[in-house]
């Protein structure tokens, strides 16, 4: 399953579904997972699938009275592909666990830039936000396009001079896209989404809030509505 943050005519903007739980039995699904783990406290997880309403519920019921643990069995990695700047946010996200590609055994990712669709201005009242359109989108463009062009430059320069990888990268612009897989369980998946779906969240990173919704909701709708209600 991919998504397209940004749209597909974005060249480089992506999430893959990698990985997800698998069940190896026919009596249950992935989807059951909270309702099967809740009731073994009560030696009842037999009793799942019986009626399929009441199993909702007892969904409902966990994740409104904040009973989260029934909700950590299921894993879900992502690969991502994503500008530099909106990977730091994501990082902040400690309960995933992460691998990346590395600027110091490849320059491959080099030179791969982000171009917002849209320039926004700066918010007027909240200090870390923006509203509204500039009006010159395309000298906007322009500008950006000619500070990556020169960064780029500046790049391979500093690589035909002999300078090693890990240093030359100190010049590419946090527009350059990064790559990662990302891995948690459902619980903290929500957690991400939560504050990255956000309107204080910056516009850049809920698309990819969104697109992980999108995956999840196919993936596992019950599980997936029930943290969301
Ligand atoms: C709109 C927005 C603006 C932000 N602005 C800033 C900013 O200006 N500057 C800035 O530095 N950050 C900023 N952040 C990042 C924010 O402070 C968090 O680091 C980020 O949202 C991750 O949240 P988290 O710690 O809940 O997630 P995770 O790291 O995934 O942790 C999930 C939960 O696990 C528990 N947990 C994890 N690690 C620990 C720990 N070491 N000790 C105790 N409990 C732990 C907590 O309950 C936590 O909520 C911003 C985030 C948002 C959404």
């Amino acid at each position: 399953m991919t998504k397209y943050p940004y749209g597909e005519q974005d060249p480089y903007s992506r999430v893959d579904l990698i990985a997800s739980t698998q069940v190896h039995s026919d009596q249950y699904t992935v989807d059951q997972m909270p309702v099967l783990s809740a009731r073994v406290s009560h030696a009842q997880s037999g009793k799942t699938g019986e009626d399929p309403k009441a199993d909702k519920r007892l969904m409902d019921y966990l994740a409104e009275h904040l009973h989260m643990t029934p909700f950590e069995h299921q894993s879900v990695s992502f690969k991502v592909v994503l500008p530099l700047f909106v990977a730091r946010e994501w990082m902040r996200h400690r309960t995933q666990a992460y691998n990346e590609v590395s600027m110091r055994y490849s320059s491959d990712p080099v030179g791969k830039f982000y171009y917002p669709a849209v320039w926004r201005k700066q918010a007027a009242r909240n200090k870390q936000s923006s509203a509204g359109e500039v009006d010159d989108q395309a000298g906007c463009t322009k500008i950006l396009q000619d500070a990556y062009e020169h960064a780029l430059s500046a790049y391979h320069k500093l690589l035909e001079k002999g300078v090693c990888r890990e240093q030359a990268r100190s010049i590419i612009p946090v527009g350059n896209y990064t790559e990662f897989y990302a891995t948690a369980n459902l619980r903290n998946w929500f957690g991400f989404y939560k504050l990255r779906i956000a309107p204080d969240a910056q516009w850049e990173i809920r698309q990819y809030a969104r697109c992980i919704d999108e995956i999840l909701e196919e993936l596992w709708p019950e599980s997936w509505d029930s943290l969301k209600v």
